[in-house]
């Protein structure tokens, strides 16, 4: 559990959480590069169904709220993703979440790494809720059928994601 989050290192050590960048809307050109994932894949990354069931069963209930998460999207190069979630309603609710993926390897094996500035974000055993939306999203939820996506409309499930685990920040 003390493993050093090396990607954590690789941020602070560039000065990359401080440079000045363009978020856009994740495309699927920005996302060519980010691996399927399955919900077993989501499961060993996560070390568990815990996260990812919660983050289902209160989506529903989120359907029908207006609390959303925007997300927004950076490449550093080809394999490394900056994501930014921001709150629609709490501007300072915003975390951002990198996730080095492996362009060779397929599945839970194509994450190499992630890191999340969240309170416990630079955890290396399983991984935060914020992660692990990003990590649904972006690697199962949009190669979902169009019908079963409109179920999970747009990203509620961030939102909720942070709800559940209680890992809102002290500034909020
Ligand atoms: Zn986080």
């Amino acid at each position: 559990m003390d493993r050093a989050n090396t990607l954590e290192m690789l941020i602070k050590d560039n000065g990359l959480l401080r440079k000045q960048i363009i978020w856009t809307a994740p495309t699927e050109a920005d996302l060519a590069n980010f691996p399927i994932l399955s919900i077993d894949d989501l499961k060993k990354i996560t070390l568990g169904t815990f996260q990812i069931r919660m983050a289902d069963s209160y989506t529903n209930q989120h359907l029908q709220e207006e609390g959303e998460y925007r997300l927004f999207i950076h490449k550093e190069n080809s394999s490394l993703f900056r994501v930014k979630l921001q709150s629609r309603f709490n501007r300072r609710a915003t975390y951002q979440v990198w996730i080095q993926v492996d362009i060779g390897e397929h599945g839970h094996k194509a994450i190499d790494s992630y890191y999340c500035t969240c309170k416990t974000g630079s955890r290396t055993l399983g991984c935060c809720s914020h992660v692990c939306s990003v990590l649904k999203y972006c690697g199962y939820d949009r190669h979902q059928p169009p019908s079963t996506r409109r179920n999970h409309r747009a990203y509620s499930f961030l939102d909720a994601a942070v709800d559940i685990a209680g890992e809102e920040d002290d500034d909020e």
